[in-house]
């Protein structure tokens, strides 16, 4: 039997490309030669990625300006002073902060994924951001004439229809990038923030058929960053139980980095659901060593003892560079370790005798 391999989705931008992103800011060149540089990099990613073997490409991330941002980029009634996130290492990141109703998003991911299939015969999956991570726009003291009530209805549109593009395009699969979950239970330990979040993510998701919500998965991770975490110091055991709460088919979960792997595939074999299958990251995103083909394949009969091999997948922990502006992973390493990742994925297969 085929183990699933997947990538989470983004890869470190060519200089040539963030250099580009940033003359464009600043007025220097125009539209299309921006545009231009970005095909070019999206065509590379796309060649190199399908050299590594793998099974499902992306785009890599390159035109989307962040992970969490691309729906609400160039969106007119915003200000820069929303929720921080803090990282371990000591630096922050800011979400932008809703001034004014009704939301609606400026971009949807089939764009990019549109972009992209044209240039592969290879499936292509399609990375969104969750409802519940843009639902953090919104301020506490209120938007008067657009109340918060209305703001998650719209919201829960947009995101439904995020998604439905991407599978009506011909998606493979797509994937919500749930990074904030872990965040939720280090913001709000009692977990009224996270139970908060997947009931607003579930409300997305049952407007799909159980047949789409087998082609739609979530991510989850400690939030990488220049190398650095928001919420590792909090335990998997805590996320998880509610985690497989969500109505999907798929999870793409951080592991390699995890120190406590043995508590994290127990939860997984004691609450994840029949129909859902588990891809496992295998590949640290945040360390630079590139990992061999052996030690991957380790991981996988390891975790293949928790959960059954037809419901078992490899992923990497995590994008390689969620943010456009994140140059801490080489484009070669993030390739090295997607390869050692494809590799180890065949070793096992092998190995466990299918
Ligand atoms: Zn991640």
């Amino acid at each position: 039997m085929k183990i699933a391999t997947e990538p989470v989705g983004s890869i470190p931008r060519p200089a040539y490309l963030i250099e580009a992103m940033g003359s464009f800011a600043k007025g220097q060149i125009q539209e299309k030669e921006l545009s231009a540089l970005t095909e070019k990099a999206i065509r590379e990613t796309l060649h190199l990625f399908e050299q590594t073997g793998s099974p499902v490409v992306t785009d890599g991330e390159q035109s989307k300006p962040s992970f969490a941002t691309y729906p609400i980029y160039g969106l007119k009634e915003l200000t820069p002073d929303g929720v921080v996130i803090p990282f371990a290492d000591g630096h922050t990141r800011q979400l932008p902060k809703l001034t004014a109703g009704p939301f609606h998003y400026q971009t949807y991911a089939n764009s990019y994924f549109e972009k992209a299939k044209k240039l592969t015969q290879l499936p292509v999956k399609q990375a969104v951001i969750s409802s519940s991570a843009i639902s953090l726009l919104y301020p506490q003291e209120g938007i008067p004439g657009y109340s918060r009530e209305q703001f998650i209805k719209d919201l829960v549109n947009e995101a439904e229809a995020d998604i439905r593009r991407c599978l009506n395009a011909g998606a493979y699969n797509v994937q919500i990038d749930f990074t904030e979950a872990r965040l939720a239970i280090k913001l709000d330990p009692s977990k009224g923030l996270l139970k908060m979040f997947i009931d607003l993510n579930n409300q997305v998701l049952d407007r799909f058929t159980e047949a789409e919500q087998k082609k739609i998965g979530v991510h989850t991770c400690p939030g990488g960053d220049h190398d650095s975490t928001h919420s590792a110091d909090i335990s998997y055991t805590e996320l998880l139980p509610l985690l497989f709460e969500l109505h999907v088919g798929n999870f793409y979960l951080e592991y390699a980095a995890e120190k406590d792997k043995t508590s994290a595939l127990k939860a997984i074999k004691e609450f994840s659901k029949p129909n859902q299958k588990i891809f496992i990251g295998v590949t640290n995103v945040l360390d630079p060593r590139v990992e061999t083909p052996q030690e991957v394949c380790d991981l996988i009969v390891e975790a293949s003892k928790f959960i059954p091999i037809s419901r078992l997948g490899t992923t990497d922990d995590c994008g390689f560079s969620p943010f456009a502006d994140d140059t801490s992973t080489a484009r070669e390493t993030a390739f090295a370790k997607i390869t050692a990742r494809i590799r180890g994925t065949q070793l096992a297969e092998k190995k466990l005798g299918n």
